[in-house]
């Protein structure tokens, strides 16, 4: 299996009929760049952050995470790298910070929402992540964005970031692209205000799944409501695929669902751009995504959206794509 998979690391994705698609990898901890290569990872489509905060009693000043995320922008070699800012809360606990206890934690006070209230600790990050994108393709990505304003109340924090490093001489990549994670449904109903001024949109199916179907993505006893394949959800997801190409914008996925084997077609035949995935799940994507047809998988996505309900469209999905 190893070896028959081997050689897709150095081929390009692209369906039989010429479509291209963009596949990167997910990673938590800049170690993991060299695995993403192994498997030939285009890039890398959302870098956790997280791990810098964790498990320690003191906050990582501008150096650390400047080395950090340096380091991952020089071991990619020019891919793509998106860094995703800090998103704390709901399953990721944070000790240092001291949180109070919430009823509701995956709908409290987590990621953007939190940052965006923490000035210091935000702008430090910020600065870290502009610095390391004068050393390799650097993207930045906000999680957790519910509101436009929560969008350009953060933009106000980079373009403050912005003028202290230009203040001090400091240089970083002045066109830094800038997008935002749709992860909360209404970000997905309202895809086409953030994609007019977002450089790219990316969808966060873990989070997006659990609060469409308002089942918590960690709670074992409601598993079975936990469904990638509702409706609801690929409709959202249609919704976001459809607004951001309305206005030239890339969207791409880094939820789970991206690395599912029977979802892959048909998310590619919803229009979608890119897939970003652990590592572990490249090689076999990108030889899945190579053996379909665009055009094919454009009709099965079709056919997928009229259909009642996940067990529905899982069915379709899987007579359609055997062999
Ligand atoms: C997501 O919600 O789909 C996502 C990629 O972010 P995380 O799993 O880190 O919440
Ligand atoms: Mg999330």
């Amino acid at each position: 299996e190893k070896t028959r998979q081997a050689r897709w690391a150095e081929l390009p994705t692209v369906t039989r009929d010429g479509h291209r698609i963009e596949l990167g990898a997910n990673i938590g901890h800049p170690d993991e760049c060299q695995a993403v290569l192994r498997v030939g990872g285009e890039g890398i489509g959302l870098f956790r952050s997280e791990f810098l905060f964790m498990n320690r009693d003191s906050m990582p000043d501008e150096e650390e995470q400047f080395q950090a995320y340096r380091q991952v922008a020089h071991d990619m070699n020019g891919k793509p790298v998106v860094i995703r800012t800090l998103d704390i809360g709901g399953d990721k606990e944070l000790p240092l910070l001291n949180l109070q206890k919430e009823l509701n934690p995956f709908l409290g006070y987590r990621a953007i929402r939190l940052c965006l209230d923490r000035e210091e600790m935000f702008l430090t990050q910020l600065r870290a992540i502009l610095r390391a994108s004068h050393y390799g393709s650097v993207k930045l990505m906000y999680p957790m964005i519910a509101t436009l304003e929560e969008w350009r109340a953060a933009n106000r924090f980079l373009a403050e970031a912005k003028s202290t490093l230009t203040r001090a001489g400091i240089p970083f990549d002045p066109a830094i692209q800038v997008g935002l994670m749709i992860e909360v449904p209404a970000a997905a109903l309202v895809s086409d205000l953030f994609a007019r001024e977002a450089d790219f949109l990316s969808i966060g199916t873990n989070d997006l799944i659990q609060y469409t179907l308002a089942c918590d993505r960690m709670n074992e006893q409601i598993s079975g409501l936990y469904q990638p394949f509702h409706p609801a959800v690929l409709r959202l997801i249609q919704l976001v695929i459809e607004a951001a190409h309305r206005h030239d914008r890339r969207v791409s996925m880094c939820g789970e669902m991206a690395a599912d084997p029977l979802a892959i077609p048909l998310l590619v035949g919803m229009g979608l751009d890119g897939f970003s995935m652990n590592a572990s799940s490249v090689l076999a994507a990108r030889e899945l995504i190579n053996q379909l047809s665009f055009n094919e998988m454009k009709d099965l996505a079709e056919a997928a959206l009229q259909l009642e309900g996940q067990e529905q469209v899982k069915a379709l999905l899987l007579e359609r794509t055997r062999n």
